[in-house]
């Protein structure tokens, strides 16, 4: 449906005129544009924080695995093949957008079980016992820290907002404070480069996670002395479905303890099968089994993508498509229905906006039924998580037109939009 309102005029007009002077004046983020999949015809994402856009070299990437790497070379490829590199490889192609050197990271594993691996690695590294958590994290980041107080290697000290972490750093027996960059309901995000080196002050590892900001805004790792962090690969980094995950450790402490998780492949010298493990001097200590050879290949793709992008030009991108979401709210009265729930500046919000509505659930999946994928957060967030590089301002002017539509004719409220939705 098509829309020819005075209002909808002004909405594409506005979004038009945007999209023809960024590619106008920044060349180089349409020409990354076209390396992305569009997706379905007559669909707009802005579900970034969910599943990223696909990069169109995924499928090539693939399928060269698995015919000359599975189908005929098969065991041959471990030598032929950089399959036990991947997992430096990546990590070092998506250096640039993260603010880090090269060498300090490594794509292996999921988000949770590298939470897991650097979270014992502070308690070793330091000595102490505690581990600093916001109470309202992302569960899985909780959920791991309360398994290894379970087992008797920490305890948890909660902070319900970061206004407590001073107090929960005082007593000095802090050995890590495991924060997200970004909240994933409010899109709140917090100052890694005033809190990491207040961390530090204590004797304390700061460890982030960067699942909702890594691929949306510039990352300074380096710069802000961060001790660990971690990152999604399937959000923002568009890793593909299930991807490894990143993982950080600055170099002070990369030599230091023992791997939380020792297994074969984080071994100095895997393939001599030694008795006893000795842990590999670089970042590599961190693997614990066989890389996934096939989800590397499709976050080869993605990583081809990162190593040409300017971290700067990203953040201003995606800070002139979350604003235009702000701005579109007030022209088409939006903002009768729904309150902005992240916070109204850029610089203090991470890659999605959250807006609030009482049934965001039912809302969000009437949205999807018109072809708008976003998604939604209980209790009452709608989230919009525009791509930086796939997405375009016209993409956002048919979002939220759509989203003008069915708060006018009520759609929302169909009951076919009242189940529960991942
Ligand atoms: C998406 C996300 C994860 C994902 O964890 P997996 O183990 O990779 O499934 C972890 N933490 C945060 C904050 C996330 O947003």
């Amino acid at each position: 449906m098509t829309l020819t309102t005075p209002i909808a005029d002004a909405v594409r007009r506005r979004c038009d005129a945007l999209d023809r002077q960024w590619d106008h004046e920044t060349p180089v983020l349409a020409q990354l544009r076209t390396m992305f999949s569009p997706g379905a015809a007559n669909t707009v994402y802005l579900d970034a924080n969910s599943i990223g856009p696909m990069p169109l070299a995924a499928p090539e990437r693939m399928r060269e695995v698995i015919d000359n790497g599975w189908r005929s070379e098969r065991r041959r490829s471990w030598n032929t093949s950089n399959w036990l590199e991947q997992p430096r490889l990546l990590g070092a192609s998506l250096a640039r957008v993260l603010g880090s050197e090269p060498e300090d990271l490594l794509v292996c594993d999921t988000t949770s079980v590298n939470h897991f691996k650097l979270l014992c690695h502070a308690l070793q590294a330091t000595q102490r016992s505690v581990i600093v958590i916001e109470r309202d994290v992302f569960p899985s980041n909780r959920y791991v820290a309360e398994g290894i107080a379970r087992l008797g290697l920490a305890r948890l000290r909660d902070i319900r907002s970061i206004d407590e972490l001073p107090a929960a750093l005082a007593p000095g027996d802090v050995a890590v404070v495991s924060l997200s960059h970004v909240d994933y309901r409010s899109s709140k995000r917090l100052d890694i480069g005033a809190l990491s080196p207040l961390i530090r002050a204590h004797g304390a590892l700061s460890f982030w996670d960067l699942s909702h900001s890594a691929g949306a805004l510039e990352i300074a790792l380096r710069r802000h002395d961060v001790d660990l962090a971690v990152a999604c690969g399937y959000k923002y980094l568009s890793g593909g479905p299930g991807a490894p995950a990143l993982m950080y450790v600055h170099p002070r402490w990369r030599r230091t303890g023992w791997p939380a998780l020792a297994g074969w492949m984080g071994h100095a010298d895997t393939f001599d099968f030694a008795a006893d493990f000795e842990p590999a001097g670089d970042m590599g200590r961190f693997q614990v089994g066989t890389p996934a050879v096939l989800a590397n290949a499709a976050m080869t793709a993605a990583a081809e993508i990162w190593a040409q992008v300017d971290p700067v030009l990203l953040e201003a991108r995606h800070q002139s498509l979350s604003e235009l979401i702000i701005e579109l709210m007030a022209l088409t009265g939006i903002d009768r229905h729904l309150e902005l729930a992240s916070p109204r500046l850029h610089g203090h919000r991470g890659g999605h906006l959250a807006l609030r509505f009482e049934d965001a659930s039912a809302l969000a999946q009437a949205l999807v039924a018109d072809g708008v994928v976003v998604s939604a957060r209980k209790p009452d967030a709608l989230r919009l998580a525009p791509h930086p590089l796939a997405s375009c301002h016209a993409d956002i002017g048919r979002a939220l037109l759509t989203l003008q539509a069915i708060l006018t004719d009520g759609r929302w409220r169909h009951p076919r939009f009242a189940g529960a939705q991942r």
